[in-house]
Formats: C-alpha cells, structure tokens, sequence
C-alpha cells in the first residue's frame, strides 16, 4: 500500500498523447493520479480530461517526477530524453518509454539520461487501442527487479499483463519486436492466403470461419479480420508505417544478432512496400492493397 501511495502523491507526465497514449494517459488519470501531457500535434481532443496541460517537453520535465513516453519512432524518443535531461528546473528522475523503437534507440536513451542522473525504463506494449483503453495491454519491461517492483502500482494500470522480460533497456524491445514479426507475418500470411481464395472463387467470410476453427488460426484471423477486413472498413487502430518500422526493426536486430532472419527481412520488405505505396493507411488494409495486385478482386 505505501508503495500505492507514493505513487500516486507524485505528478506524473505523458508526452504523446496518439491513438495509444491518450487513452493510457485517460486511464491514469482515471486511477487517481494527477496526470501533466503534452503533444506536439497540440491537446485539443488528446489530452484526458482533469489531466494539465504542458506547452512542451520542458513543461512536463519541470512538474513531473515519471514520465511516461508514448511517441512513433526512435528518433523521437531521443530527442525528448534529450530536451527531458536538459530542462531548466527539472523535476523528472525516471521517463518510462512505452514506444516500440528498438533495442539500439532504447539503449541510446538510457545512456543519454544516465548522463544526466536521471532512469529510462524500458516498457514497450501490446494489445491495441482497445487495450490501451481498457488497461488489458501486455507491457514488456526490461529493468531492474527493484525498480520494476516500485514502478508496478502505476505500470499496471495501464497493462494488467505486466511481464518484467529481462534487467537492461532494450530487453523490454526485444521482446515486444519479436512479438510483432511474429503478427507481421500472420497478418501478411493470411492477407496473402485469403486474395489467393478469393481468385478461386471461395468465400472471405466463409474462409475466415474455416480459419478460425482449424490450424491456420492466428491473431489476424480471430480479431483482425473478422473486425476490419471482412467489413471492409480497414480500420483496426495500428498504422501500416508503424508496421513496417517493427518489421523493419526485428530484421535488422536479427540480423545485428546473427540469427537466422530469412522470414523476417520478407516480412519487412513486405510491410515496406506496402507502405511506400499505401502512406498513412491502416495495417489491415494490407488485404485490399493486395487485392488490387491482383487485378482488383474487392468489391
Ligand atoms: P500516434 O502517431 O497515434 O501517436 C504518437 C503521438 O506522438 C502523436 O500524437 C504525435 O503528435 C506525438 N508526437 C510526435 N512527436 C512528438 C514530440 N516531439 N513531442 C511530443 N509529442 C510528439 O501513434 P500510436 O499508434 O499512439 O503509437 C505510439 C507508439 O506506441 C508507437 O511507438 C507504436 O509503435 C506503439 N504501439 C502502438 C500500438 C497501436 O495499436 N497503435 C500498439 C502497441 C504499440
């Protein structure tokens, strides 16, 4: 209980306020602590409401003690721990990085805020928006047991599947790139599997059921599917950028760790060309992206 409620006397910042950090930052707020957000694209509509407002990185560095990251890609997160390390009257000791961007970036960020005194935990996410909403993610921390242990009253109100995979930042991305190649691949495979039906002239729906009661069964098929493709809305909530930079990073970290990666270099290139040709789309709509390399066999 005394860890409970120190946690929750301390302010806490979110920087990032997309499609995964409103919500997460909404449901800390909702738990009972004061909550300071920033956004580069602005608050209107991201920040949660009773959450305070900050005008910039250095806004919540001055009035937060942890603060929660949740940005696109590598880059980003390095320049905010940089613009965290050196805010003028900084409050921030710990930043917590709930971004996927790799072992080398996670590593990197770490190094940099050492520099300064202050701890970079490393806790990538799984489950989507609609987990982010309801706290079901799987969160992947790699940290220290001591700091994980003091850290988990707040991690588990966002993630209630909350895994500490290893001591060091970067473990936490490992785990969390190797989980996304792994659904890369399932969504890429079964996109692939169903245009093929289609041109026999079987049934999407109807393959779909099969799917999902024999061994071809996967995450795409029971959730993404069945929710964004066969209604033909493609629009599950995960950018197919945002794909193709997991696929990208798990190849080159196998790749840097001299497994075998032959799947997972097709798998990026995959998910590369498919968002060189489609920006900005939703992941799902890898299927009718497809589809229409084959000639246009969509509705
Ligand atoms: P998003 O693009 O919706 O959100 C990112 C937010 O960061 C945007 O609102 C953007 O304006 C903001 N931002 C960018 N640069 C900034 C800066 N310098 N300072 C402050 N804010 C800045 O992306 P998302 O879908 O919410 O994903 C966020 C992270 O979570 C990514 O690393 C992604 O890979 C990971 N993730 C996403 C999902 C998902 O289902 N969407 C699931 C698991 C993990």
């Amino acid at each position: 209980m005394a860890e409970d409620d120190g946690a929750r006397r301390e302010t806490l910042g979110f920087i990032g306020l997309g499609r995964m950090g409103s919500p997460m930052s909404g449901r800390l707020v909702a738990a009972g602590h004061r909550v300071v957000g920033f956004d580069a694209a602005g608050l209107e509509g991201r920040l949660p409401e009773s959450a305070l407002p900050a005008a910039s990185v250095e806004g919540v560095a001055g009035r937060a003690g942890t603060v929660f990251l949740s940005l696109p890609h590598g880059e980003v997160s390095r320049a905010v721990c940089a613009e965290i390390a050196a805010a003028a009257g900084r409050r921030a000791h710990t930043v917590v990085e709930l971004s996927t961007i790799g072992m080398a970036a996670a590593r990197t960020c770490a190094e940099l805020l050492a520099a300064e005194g202050l701890v970079y935990v490393d806790a990538p996410v799984s489950g989507g928006v609609a987990g982010a909403r309801a706290g079901t993610l799987a969160m992947m921390v790699g940290a220290e047991a001591a700091r994980f242990v003091a850290l988990h009253p707040v991690l588990r109100v966002l993630a209630n599947n909350c895994f500490r995979v290893g001591d060091r930042p970067g473990h936490g991305q490992a785990m969390k790139l190797l989980n996304n190649f792994i659904s890369a691949a399932a969504l890429a495979s079964t996109s692939e599997a169903v245009v093929f039906g289609q041109r026999i002239g079987l049934d999407p729906a109807l393959m779909i059921d099969v799917i999902n009661v024999s061994s071809g069964r996967t995450t795409a098929s029971t959730d993404k599917f069945p929710r964004s493709v066969i209604p033909r809305t493609y629009d599950f909530g995960f950018a197919g950028a945002l794909m193709a930079k997991d696929a990208t990073l798990y190849a080159q970290e196998a790749a840097q760790a001299d497994v075998p990666h032959e799947l997972g270099t097709l798998v990026a290139r995959i998910w590369q060309e498919f968002d060189a040709d489609c920006p900005g789309a939703d992941f799902t709509y890898l299927h009718k992206y497809l589809e229409g390399r084959a000639g246009g066999l969509g509705a």
